[in-house]
């Protein structure tokens, strides 16, 4: 029986024999290599990776889907078929070696924010992620401040990875067509961050706040976390918008922050 494409799972299919090669070439797949197919759907890109590497697992939502993909099971030994919802998906149950594990995909766009966020909590297992999404969220990604698609999506994953945008997909590469231009994108996480933050939730936290009004001053998007003096400390104009702030400067607000914290639990500090 024909599969009727699903909307509730973000369901469109590459088609476009061309685009499959050129998403191929950026992911460059080695036989040493083991891979994790987010969303195979009617496995396009996976009959392309599953004869280049050493394995490849594949993690699909939708039950109708499954039985063609463990039919390609077992002619291909390297393929591990996994029915589950990707956003509940353990990664460590896929291997525990360090930044080994590839991650490609071509994202159901309606979960394709939260899924980088989960993918984010196992970055150290992830040696590099090539995405399909909505040309719109890729443009957010790799945003520099200033530019209007700069925002709280480029801050966070730029402080993790190193982002960068590889080709452009037009609707009709899908069946069905999405409404969206479409973009692959490659996120590399970074083994020693080049921007440490010294207390990530409190750094995630002033990210979040800056950007919940993103036209508003920092003076008042920041009003819970920085005073009059500390924006002097800073050295930081206080009528900056949040999307003036580069992610070295969010890095130092915090570090700052948490400097403060640490001298003030320290006993006696209010004499230093
Ligand atoms: N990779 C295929 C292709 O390029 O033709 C399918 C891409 S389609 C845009 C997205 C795929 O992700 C669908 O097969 C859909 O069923 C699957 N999917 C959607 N939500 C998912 C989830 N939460 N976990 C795992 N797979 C999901």
């Amino acid at each position: 029986m024909p599969h009727h494409p699903k909307k509730r799972f973000g369901q469109n299919f590459l088609r476009d024999q061309t685009v499959l090669q050129n998403i191929i070439a950026c992911i460059q797949p080695q036989t040493d290599q083991h891979v994790l197919e987010i969303g195979p759907g009617q496995a396009a890109l996976t009959h392309l990776l599953v004869d280049k590497v050493k394995r490849l697992d594949v993690v699909e939502i939708d039950f109708d889907l499954i039985p063609d993909l463990q039919n390609l099971a077992t002619r291909h030994p390297a393929l591990k078929v996994h029915q589950a919802d990707v956003l509940k998906f353990d990664l460590r149950q896929l291997t525990n070696q360090e930044y080994s594990l590839r991650v490609v995909g071509n994202l159901p766009y309606n979960i394709s924010t939260p899924l980088l966020f989960h993918l984010l909590e196992y970055k150290n297992l992830l040696r590099d992620i090539h995405v399909m999404l909505q040309d719109e969220v890729v443009e957010r990604i790799t945003a520099t401040p200033g530019h209007h698609a700069y925002g709280r999506l480029s801050v966070m994953l730029q402080y993790h990875c190193q982002c960068e945008k590889l080709l452009d997909v037009p609707p009709t590469a899908f069946h069905p067509m999405p409404q969206v231009n479409s973009a692959v994108v490659r996120l590399i996480p970074y083994a020693q961050l080049p921007l440490q933050a010294h207390d990530y939730s409190r750094f995630a936290a002033v990210v979040q706040a800056a950007f919940a009004e993103r036209r508003k001053m920092i003076r008042n998007t920041l009003k819970s976390f920085l005073s009059a003096e500390d924006f002097v400390a800073l050295n930081l104009d206080p009528q900056l918008r949040a999307e003036n702030l580069s992610v070295a400067d969010f890095v130092r607000i915090s570090n700052y922050l948490s400097s403060r914290k640490s001298r003030s639990d320290y006993p006696g500090s209010r004499l230093l």
